[in-house]
């Protein structure tokens, strides 16, 4: 089944116990910061429902019913392409897709995983990853993924650990109806808007570990499940939000941590409970679909980035000058290497023996990720610079909507003649929100920006003294008369004399 927005809106009105800002949250879908988490992952309910992108998430279950495609297996490199192709389209529509990223990857995980321990051990977990898949297609359900435990100190291993022995997620009792799990899962994005998870192990385990190795399915609102929310990066809200804060405003942090205080999981939710031998396969099955995700993730974002770069380049009339358009270069092979990295890893896929899942590029995806994520900061303070230290003293939408002030802002900040000084200035606050704070940025326009240091170094630099370095080591006259270079001894004249002759009778 499809469901509609209202369906999975009304979904989340159902008991979970979420924290947010140390406060207990009555309701999810209405409370100031979280709403806005919520309705970006509606998004993924809105897609599917959209005419124009149903072709591209929907497809048919075996049983000829419409299902969300990300909740298939996918068999080709084509199917590969086509959950890129959903990761993209939901982050550049400026929502969805990040709700089911986590889960569909753990899902991908859990099902490599199964098929290898049947295979090996002869238990059933295809079975029951399959009934699970079958649940997600039929009530349309959002899923995330929870891997990162806590992890307590991180050069012991789980069951080595100190101060007890819930660091790592475990199982602590084994029942007639199911498993009872206790530990806490961190960072996990899209909690908030999520209906269920999908909890793996994030680490390779030792027999000594075997109650570690542990995968499952759980709704949010289990009894014994605690949601911590993570701190919002706004907590202002409507017209004023949009202004101050365009990114955030719409992709707020969606983390929590998952505490699981002895949750009873029933056993057709167990997808793996002490096969220590396989907790690797899973945590690289995951690894491997998840850097795709991020690949994708990443199209929209560094499109955004380096857009900007060059809007804000053309609105304080800046685009024609070297070092300014070698910048923008810069930002637009970034944004071309990691979205072409993560089509080829598509379309160079390999299938798992066991699952037959195709499985992405592992090279080309780790490559693509590594690309961005070492490259951020960079493209960040690239844009930073570009744009001027107005990325982080632009007015907010108090000021601009001050009468006493506005006309002066309005008046001082404008650049170039034709553009409104207000979309300099939304030019601006989108800057300042997508590369955030203000402590980087004034430390790179503070005291003048980049290139105004690079005239100074280009001018102060010995190039006296770098040009007599050469010259000496290519044996070019003019170096003779330099300080430094000059006076100091040469080899070929203080040593060369006083060597033996070469011996002639080798052959070189
Ligand atoms: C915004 C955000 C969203 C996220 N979303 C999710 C999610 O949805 N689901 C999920 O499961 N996880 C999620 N994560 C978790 C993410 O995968 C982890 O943050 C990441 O794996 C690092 O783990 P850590 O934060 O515990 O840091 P640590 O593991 O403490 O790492 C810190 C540093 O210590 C090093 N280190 C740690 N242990 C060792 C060791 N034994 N030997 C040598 N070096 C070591 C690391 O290499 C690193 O340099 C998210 C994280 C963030 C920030």
């Amino acid at each position: 089944m499809i469901r509609t927005v209202e369906q999975y809106l009304e979904s989340l009105d159902d008991g979970r116990v979420v924290y947010c800002l140390g406060e207990r949250v009555k309701d999810v879908r209405t409370h100031p910061t979280l709403r806005t988490i919520i309705r970006f992952a509606a998004m993924d309910y809105a897609l599917p429902n959209d005419p124009k992108y149903r072709k591209l998430f929907v497809t048919k279950n075996e049983e000829g019913e419409d299902v969300n495609f990300l909740f298939t297996v996918p068999r080709t490199p084509e199917d590969l392409l086509r959950r890129r192709e959903c990761f993209v389209t939901g982050v550049r529509s400026g929502g969805g897709i990040l709700l089911h990223c986590m889960g569909i990857d753990a899902l991908a995980a859990a099902t490599i995983a199964a098929n290898k321990m049947d295979k090996a051990l002869d238990t059933n977990y295809v079975e029951r990853v399959e009934a699970y898949r079958k649940h997600l297609q039929k009530n349309d359900l959002g899923l995330t993924g929870a891997m990162t435990d806590v992890k307590g100190d991180r050069s012991l291993r789980p069951s080595k650990q100190v101060q007890h022995k819930d660091f790592y997620v475990r199982v602590v009792d084994r029942q007639k109806d199911g498993i009872i799990v206790r530990g806490a899962k961190m960072h996990i994005s899209a909690t908030p808007c999520a209906n269920e998870a999908i909890v793996l192990p994030c680490r390779a385990h030792g027999e000594d570990d075997k109650d570690y190795a542990l995968a499952f399915a759980i709704p949010l609102n289990a009894k014994g499940v605690k949601l911590l929310a993570v701190e919002p990066v706004t907590r202002t809200n409507g017209e004023e939000a949009v202004w101050d804060y365009p990114h955030a405003w719409r992709l707020q942090p969606t983390e929590c941590m998952i505490v699981f205080d002895d949750v009873l999981v029933p056993w057709e939710r167990v997808f793996m409970c002490g096969e220590w031998q396989f907790s690797r396969d899973i945590t690289y099955g995951f690894a491997s679909f998840h850097r795709l995700f991020g690949a994708s993730k990443m199209v929209g974002e560094l499109e955004t980035l380096t857009g900007i770069a060059r809007l804000i380049a053309e609105y304080n009339g800046l685009e024609k000058y070297e070092h300014i358009r070698n910048k923008l270069a810069w930002l637009a092979m970034l944004t071309a290497t990691v979205t072409s990295l993560g089509r080829m890893a598509c379309i160079d896929c390999t299938e798992d023996p066991d699952s037959g899942i195709m499985v992405p590029n592992l090279m080309l995806t780790n490559s693509a990720k590594f690309t961005f994520a070492d490259n951020y900061h960079e493209a960040c303070k690239t844009v930073q610079d570009i744009c001027g230290g107005i990325a982080t003293t632009v007015p907010t939408f108090r000021d601009w909507n001050n009468p006493e002030i506005h006309d002066y802002i309005e008046k001082y900040l404008a650049a170039r003649a034709g553009v409104p000084t207000e979309n300099r200035v939304k030019a601006s606050r989108l800057i300042k929100d997508m590369t955030q704070n203000y402590y980087q940025i004034d430390h790179i326009h503070g005291e003048g920006s980049r290139a105004a240091q690079q005239i100074f170094l280009y001018m102060s630099a010995d190039w006296d003294r770098y040009i007599a370095a050469a010259k000496r080591a290519a044996h070019i006259d003019g170096w003779q008369d330099d300080p430094t270079y000059g006076p100091l001894l040469d080899p070929e004249k203080v040593i060369e004399p006083k060597m033996p002759p070469i011996d002639t009778s080798y052959k070189l």
